[in-house]
């Protein structure tokens, strides 16, 4: 089979001599298309592939139908939104993500993020701890856990909200089980979010969520900017709540207007750095390769997204 990397952002080096390994050694074929500019060179490279490993690389219907053998793309990462789904379902395309390769990256980031938000900016102010404090988090899944983890490690109160009922987990982990999302805002000195980006979600962090968080809260996002109501946001932080901190992972739209209206109240990171690692990047790397060859060989489906 010929399997190809399409990666606008390219794996690290290592990365890809891993997948070469991985791959060639089940007696595939590897092609890479890496920093390309223009969707055009996307279109010629898929021609004749079966397999397709990406990144942030955005698979529409075009690509899919320049690709007329593609059996299988891997999104080496958690959030697979930029895979038209309804379209590879339809042509029979199996799409697959490589979940938790990634999510301590993102979890290192959230407390990052954090700590320097708590310590103003390193600017030689006198801060805050985060020991004691109450985390909420918003989707229990692979990231949530992690940012659990360390959370427990500096003492903090954990609380969280999955729409699955976990509770087992989550009493395994120590966290509190909260049945809304509302609880979580009302409650929690930080909201930390974690949910994908769905119809059910997308623009659902609004300003009645927010507001009802608690005096001087935090709320983090290292999800989806979908995920939340920017001009909604943005407003209920220069209006009814001057005491609420907004950090990001993904530049809200309205990045210029947030950074100009909050001051130090806002941070955003100048690109999205959550899975931004050696080892993340080389972790999903490697899962994408094994999961390609582990469907060529037995037609597992274990990851499989659609
Ligand atoms: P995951 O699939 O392991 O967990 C997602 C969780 O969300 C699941 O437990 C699911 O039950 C829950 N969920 C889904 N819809 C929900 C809803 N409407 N209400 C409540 N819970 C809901 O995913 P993950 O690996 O933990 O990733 C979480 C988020 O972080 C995703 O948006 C992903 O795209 C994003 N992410 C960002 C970066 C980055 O670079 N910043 C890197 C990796 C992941």
């Amino acid at each position: 089979m010929k399997i190809l990397v399409a990666t606008e952002k390219p794996f690290a080096k290592v990365a890809v001599e891993g997948i070469r390994q991985i791959i060639e050694s089940a007696g595939h074929e590897l092609v890479t298309l890496e920093s390309y500019t223009d969707k055009a060179q996307l279109l010629a490279a898929v021609a004749d592939v079966h397999a397709l490993i990406i990144r942030s690389d955005l698979i529409d219907a075009e690509v899919m139908t320049a690709a007329p053998q593609l059996k299988i793309i891997v999104r080496a990462g958690a959030g697979y939104d930029n895979v038209d789904l309804a379209t590879a379902t339809a042509r029979n395309i199996v799409v697959m993500n490589t979940p938790g390769q990634n999510s301590n990256a993102v979890a290192e980031l959230v407390f990052g993020m954090l700590i320097f938000n708590a310590r103003h900016h390193f600017n030689g102010k006198s801060g805050s701890e985060l020991k004691g404090k109450t985390l909420g988090i918003v989707a229990y899944g692979q990231v949530g856990r992690n940012v659990t983890r360390i959370a427990k490690g500096m003492e903090m109160e954990v609380h969280a909200y999955d729409f699955f009922d976990l509770a087992e987990r989550m009493k395994a982990d120590g966290v509190t089980k909260e049945d809304s999302i509302k609880a979580i805002f009302e409650k929690c000195d930080i909201v930390s979010l974690h949910l994908p980006a769905t119809a059910d979600t997308k623009q659902s962090i609004n300003r009645a969520l927010v507001g009802l968080m608690k005096p001087k809260a935090v709320l983090i996002n290292t999800a989806r900017k979908e995920i939340i109501n920017e001009t909604e946001l943005l407003a209920l932080l220069l209006t009814e709540r001057p005491d609420l901190t907004y950090l990001t992972d993904i530049r809200p739209d309205l990045h210029n207007e947030y950074a100009e209206a909050l001051g130090e109240r806002y941070f955003a990171t100048p690109k999205k750095m959550g899975a931004q690692t050696a080892e993340a990047n080389i972790n999903a790397g490697l899962a994408a390769a094994r999961q390609i060859c582990s469907f060529f060989a037995d037609g597992c489906t274990k990851f499989q997204v659609n």
